[in-house]
């Protein structure tokens, strides 16, 4: 690893004035920068470390149904967090279900969804519950939806001096959601494919539905075909057969080490369909 230094500064606002230059990278939980620097694909002069900025950035709070996640708060915090448990169930089920209790122990939410690997879990189980996400930079700020982050591979609209906030997770109302995360080699494997669904429904009618895919594409994606295919349906085998055909065809799946494009396409159709299933059963 090249010599780097280190600097902490005291506010969240101040860390995102300290990013000026391309040889200049904020430093959350450090699972993802540093694996990164070891690997020497990353060579910053200087890490921003977000450790010591002002205790609200790591704090979980509720009201309403609303959550109000920090960008500080660990993958750990969030997954033990009652508030999380009663508002959006389906976050700490798939926390449980991401990397081991070392790494969720120290990633942050922040450094979760700044990193933009479409392999990660939260991305799309938050898109599909409509986080919104505060973004923070020296002179002031903006919110967008959690989707509108992700440009590419790797790649968000951050812009250099941007530092992520604060997600925030509307009330759900009556509201179900599922995660499935679909790996091809051992469970705790990176995904070939997850798929979140989140639904409105009356016991088979679903009102609104929301679909959103990770791994098996470039950013995490939302769904429109497959949504409309199940909005309005009684949900049985033929619905979920369209829906599928729907989700399949609209995704621009791409193939990689996890699997070929054909087989991941297959793949979303028997993942939807259960993920769908999952969340009417636990009506
Ligand atoms: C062994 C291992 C297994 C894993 N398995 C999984 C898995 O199964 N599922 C999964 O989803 N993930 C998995 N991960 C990835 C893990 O979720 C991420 O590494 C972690 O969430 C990143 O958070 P962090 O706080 O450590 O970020 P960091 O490593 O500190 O930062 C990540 C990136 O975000 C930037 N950054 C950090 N904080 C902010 C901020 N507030 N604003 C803007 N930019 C910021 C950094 O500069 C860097 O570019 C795994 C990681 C490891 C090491």
């Amino acid at each position: 690893m090249t010599p780097f230094e280190l600097v902490e500064p005291h506010t969240l606002r101040e860390a995102a004035g300290l990013l000026a230059s391309a040889e200049v990278r904020p430093l959350a939980g450090g699972t993802a920068v540093m694996l990164m620097m070891k690997m020497g694909v990353l060579r910053p002069a200087r890490l921003v470390s977000l450790r010591a900025v002002e205790k609200r950035y790591s704090e979980i709070a509720a009201a309403g149904g609303e959550l109000r996640i920090g960008a500080l708060a660990t993958l750990s915090a969030l997954e033990r967090s009652p508030l999380v448990a009663r508002a959006a169930p389906v976050i700490a089920q798939t926390l449980r279900m991401l990397a081991n209790v070392r790494v969720r122990n120290v990633a942050t939410v922040g450094g979760h969804l700044a990193h933009a690997d479409p392999h990660m879990d939260l991305p799309p189980v938050l898109i599909a519950l409509g986080a919104r996400v505060s973004i923070i930079d020296p002179a002031g700020g903006r919110t967008l939806p959690l989707g509108e982050l992700y440009t590419g591979y790797l790649e968000t609209t951050l812009g250099r001096n941007e530092l992520v906030a604060e997600v925030t997770v509307p009330a759900q109302g009556s509201r179900r959601a599922a995660y499935l995360k679909c790996t091809t080699r051992s469970a705790d494997d990176w995904p070939a494919l997850g798929v979140a669904v989140v639904l409105e429904a009356d016991g088979a009618l679903v009102r609104d539905a929301r679909v959103v895919i990770s791994a098996a594409t470039d950013t995490p994606t939302r769904l429109a075909a497959a949504e409309n295919a199940l909005r309005g349906a009684r949900v049985d085998e033929a619905v979920l057969r369209r829906a599928g055909d729907a989700a399949a065809s609209e995704a621009a799946v791409i193939g990689d080490q996890h699997g070929s494009a054909a087989y991941k396409r297959e793949l979303l159709r028997v993942c939807l369909a259960r993920a769908v299933r999952a969340v009417l059963d636990e009506q």
